[in-house]
């Protein structure tokens, strides 16, 4: 099965959750240890073993926040 390896730049998320809402496997969550200079919690990925590489995330984001590498 394909997998993804994410990267985020985290300086810019905007905390929309448009990423958390689509992802298939439901494994993006809003970090709320984190806080970005733009006062969000930006988002990030729980378990990436489950990641199967689709790049939705990337698509919906209207920032491009997310980069998808596939393995
Ligand atoms: S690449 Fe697909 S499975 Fe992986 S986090 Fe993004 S939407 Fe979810
Ligand atoms: S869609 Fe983009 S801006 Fe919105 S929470 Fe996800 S990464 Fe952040």
């Amino acid at each position: 099965m394909a997998r993804g390896r994410l990267k985020f730049d985290d300086e810019r998320c905007k905390a929309c959750e448009l990423c958390v809402f689509y992802c298939p496997q439901g494994i993006l969550e809003l970090d709320k240890h984190q806080m970005n200079s733009l006062g969000f919690h930006p988002v990030t990925i729980t378990q990436e073993e489950k990641c199967n590489g689709c790049a939705i995330c990337a698509m919906m984001c209207p920032d491009m926040i997310i980069q998808v590498e596939r393995e």
